[in-house]
């Protein structure tokens, strides 16, 4: 059982945030301050808590830490590390506040993000000398993934695909061995399988996303395919932006040896603007945990409580039924045998029970037979097997035959044969015949060859 946690971070971090909120002069005050009830006026404060007089109703403490609404009060000791960790992916000065005020908050915040960016020397080194484009803005979308835009870039010889919600913003980026048109189709029909279909996708005339292999993509996905005209090739200015922000980012995480999964996550979480959430939010419908700390979102409670009780169910009904015994198997009857060596099973026929408790003989297609007990044999029902048939084949005797191993040997007498191993299964069009003990072939149709194996 979880206890639900009230601040994502790793619980080495919380418990050093704990500890510097103690020792903390201010926030050692403000709890108290707290804890006893805010005075009737600003002027009966100390001086040095005036500045959190005007959000004192936001304020609260949990488990030691003091929130403001989501946001955790970082002590004056740790905000250097924090600053480090949300400008990690190098954003903008806009960009990183937003980040900060998802998770984070102490007097002068702003002002200190500010002071970063602007020393940032990867940030002054790869400054956007790029003039804007002038704006040519296709129709906003209604909903999340209904409508992407994708391009290529290049840094340093390696080239990126990337590809955006143009609704959420939300940016899925790959590097790409090749970038043949096969391989953008494939790439873009991962992120369609995991998010759902698009209705469009723009681009440009670019032969990735001319060539065959996409055209195909987008007609067997019935995704409509806009490219940028001729006469206006930056009509797509949104993926221009993008492709801009992004490679800036690949550039300087290439450079500094940085996380780019890090950067693209920071990128994903941080507030498009003051008046809408971040990309994830946009598409997840909830906040992505980064690795800053911010309040936990603990989640539909309904939902936890169905999930608890599906462990607890399954957990029932896996523990009843692995007390149960394995019903016996008769002479005749299909099963199939584990090759323990590659976790494989095998078809087979039951000759008889093994003098060995819980141990059987069986046949295998070419004839060999071997011991083998109960839990590595499994019942085959086949569907196209007449009932009759069946009784005839549990009917049949069994013969006397010689014993070779039992369930401890790992020598397979069936994976020598070539009727049963897999490659040889594959290669032929139909599988190979089954036989009973009284000889008699049973071809099984091609259709249930996958059924064995
Ligand atoms: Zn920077």
């Amino acid at each position: 059982m979880y206890t639900i946690a009230i601040i994502n971070f790793s619980p080495d971090k919380q418990n050093t945030l704990r500890a510097e909120t103690s020792k903390d002069l201010k926030l050692s005050a403000l709890k108290e301050v707290i804890l006893q009830g805010w005075p009737e006026k600003m002027q009966d404060l100390p001086k040095h808590l005036r500045a959190f007089w005007a959000f004192r109703d936001e304020l609260g403490i949990e488990t030691g830490v003091i929130f403001k609404g989501r946001q955790v009060l970082i002590p004056d000791s740790m905000t250097e590390s924090i600053l480090k960790q949300l400008h990690s992916s190098h954003q903008g000065i806009e960009k990183t506040r937003r980040l900060a005020r998802e998770s984070v908050y102490w007097i002068k915040m702003n002002d200190d993000i500010e002071k970063m960016c602007r020393s940032c020397s990867v940030c002054i080194e790869y400054q956007d000398a790029n003039p804007k484009e002038p704006l040519q803005p296709h129709k906003v979308p209604t909903k999340p993934w209904q409508s992407l835009a994708s391009d290529l870039f290049e840094v340093n010889g390696r080239h990126y695909l990337l590809t955006v919600d143009r609704y959420s913003k939300f940016p899925m980026v790959d590097e790409m061995h090749t970038t043949s048109s096969h391989a953008v189709a494939q790439k873009i029909q991962a992120y369609v399988s995991l998010f759902g279909r698009p209705d469009e996708i723009l681009t440009d005339n670019g032969t990735q996303y001319t060539g065959e292999a996409f055209k195909q993509f987008t007609k067997e996905w019935g995704v409509k395919h806009i490219t940028s005209s001729p006469h206006y090739p930056k009509s797509n200015g949104f993926i221009e932006r993008h492709v801009r922000h992004i490679k800036s980012i690949v550039k300087k995480t290439l450079k500094y040896g940085g996380n780019l999964q890090m950067a693209l996550l920071q990128i994903r979480a941080t507030p498009i603007d003051s008046k809408l959430p971040s990309p994830a939010e946009l598409i997840f419908g909830r906040p992505v945990t980064t690795l800053l700390p911010s309040r936990t979102d603990p989640g539909k409670e309904e939902h936890r409580l169905h999930l608890e009780l599906r462990t607890a169910h399954m957990k029932e009904h896996h523990d009843r039924n692995s007390r149960k015994e394995l019903p016996p198997l008769q002479p005749g009857q299909h099963v199939t045998v584990l090759n323990k060596e590659r976790g494989t099973w095998h078809p087979a026929t039951v000759v008889e029970k093994s003098t060995e408790p819980r141990s059987y003989i069986v046949q295998t297609p070419n004839g060999n037979q071997i011991r083998r007990c109960r839990s590595h044999l499994r019942e085959l029902f086949k569907p196209h097997m007449q009932i009759n048939e069946r009784r005839n084949q549990l009917a049949e005797a069994p013969q006397q035959t010689q014993h070779q191993e039992d369930c401890n040997d790992s020598a397979e007498t069936i994976t020598e044969t070539p009727c049963t191993t897999t490659t040889n299964y594959e290669r032929q069009n139909s599988p190979p015949p089954t036989c009973t003990r009284s000889g008699r072939v049973i071809n099984k149709p091609s259709r249930y060859k996958d059924f064995d194996l």
